[in-house]
């Protein structure tokens, strides 16, 4: 069976990988650092589609996809893998902190109504009701209850034994370069020599533009945890302040995240890590109290109109999955469906028209 090159071990990378080994392929990742420790790791794992508030759009339409995929793909996992990923349609709730705030949630809420999504408004005093604190400045808000979120760090752990148990696995080595011949992909260049291969899949992430010549950079995101009791909150919190996720055990609070184009620059600033703990306490006033476990930071692979790019190059046997931004989580299962497709059956669809590098030609 033909041998597939996977540039980067993150969760688009694994993913795509674990499609293809299904389908017999031979697959070897090749990574920089360890596998399943970028943004993947770094991320909040919510699943969150229409709390985004996305626009009506095929780029609704593609995450929607992908949101029905998870249940499915989760459980395929935990049965391979014998590990827990702690997915759970806890729905999200969107919080209104000003009436100008109130109306926009209204006004989304009412177009995706009109698609037949799920979504409802829920009172003050329904949640006074219901939690121990709650921000001042909250009129209510919208609570969506198909959305929801998965422990990334347990579903990078299972994807991880799943790609040792089953793939060649080349960690702390940079691909450099792709070599070409006559428009055919020959091998990869890599900081500790050459890697043969049949074809290879780029999905290094915000380092994909330092491979490839494609608009993919880093957009820098800083995220904190603290303690929470059992049961404390029921659902992820998701406003303009921060997004608040309990995590399914209650082992965590994760609460992120900054967005800043800086670069590469590493490390927690004072003003994003304040920025963070001011949403929660705008939030839940008495969370002030809570034991900080971690504090930490990553990149999410943003592209020039903030779309994934996805599908072939114009290298034969080169295939992009990158870009996916801000739902590089929710996009795993659905973009390791349609590039597995594309490489196996040579099965095109309309996303990966959408979605091809060739619109920034
Ligand atoms: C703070 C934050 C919060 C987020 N929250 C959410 C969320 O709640 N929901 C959601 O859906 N998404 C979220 N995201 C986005 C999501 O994390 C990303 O879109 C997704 O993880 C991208 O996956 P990836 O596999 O493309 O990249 P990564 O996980 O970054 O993996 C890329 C891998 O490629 C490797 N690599 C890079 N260059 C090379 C090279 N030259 N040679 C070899 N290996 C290389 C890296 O070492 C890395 O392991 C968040 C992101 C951040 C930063």
């Amino acid at each position: 069976m033909a041998k597939g090159l996977i540039i980067g071990g993150g969760i688009i990378g694994l993913s795509i990988g674990r499609e293809l080994h299904k389908r017999g392929y031979e697959i070897t990742v090749i990574d920089k650092d360890k596998v399943g420790y970028g943004a993947s790791w770094v991320a909040g794992g919510m699943l969150a589609p229409q709390s985004e508030g996305l626009d009506v759009g095929d780029f609704l339409n593609f995450c929607l996809e992908s949101r029905d995929m998870y249940k499915e793909f989760i459980d395929e996992l935990e049965e391979e893998t014998g590990v827990k990923v702690n997915f759970w349609k806890s729905g999200i709730f969107c919080p209104a902190f000003s009436e100008e705030e109130a109306n926009k949630l209204m006004e989304t809420l009412n177009k995706y109504k009109t698609l037949g999504l799920n979504g409802e408004w829920i009172r003050r005093e329904e949640l006074e009701n219901k939690y121990l604190s709650l921000g001042k400045d909250i009129l209510g808000g919208v609570l969506y209850g198909d959305d929801g979120q998965v422990d990334n760090r347990l579903l990078m752990k299972a994807l991880r034994k799943y790609a040792f148990d089953n793939f060649e696995i080349v960690e702390e080595t940079r691909v450099v370069r792709l070599e070409e011949n006559n428009g055919k992909f020959v091998r990869l260049e890599t900081n500790n020599g050459y890697i043969e291969g049949d074809f290879c899949v780029i999905t290094a992430g915000a380092w994909s533009g330092l491979i490839l010549d494609l608009p993919v950079f880093p957009i820098k995101g800083e995220m904190i945890g603290v303690d929470i009791d059992y049961g404390e909150v029921d659902r992820v919190f998701f406003s303009s302040k921060a997004y608040i996720i309990p995590r399914f055990d209650y082992s965590r609070l994760v609460i992120g995240a900054t967005e800043e184009r800086v670069g590469f620059k590493d490390g927690n600033t004072v003003k994003g890590v304040m920025k963070l703990f001011n949403g929660l306490i705008e939030t839940f006033p008495h969370m002030i109290d809570k034991n900080i476990q971690e504090i930490w930071f990553g990149y999410r692979p943003g592209t020039t109109d903030l779309y994934p790019i996805l599908g072939e190059y114009y290298i034969e046997n080169v295939y992009i999955a990158t870009g996916h931004y801000r739902n590089g989580i929710l996009l795993a299962p659905i973009t390791a469906k349609l590039i597995t497709n594309l490489i196996d059956k040579n099965e095109g669809n309309r996303y990966l028209d959408i979605f091809s590098y060739k619109r920034f030609v």
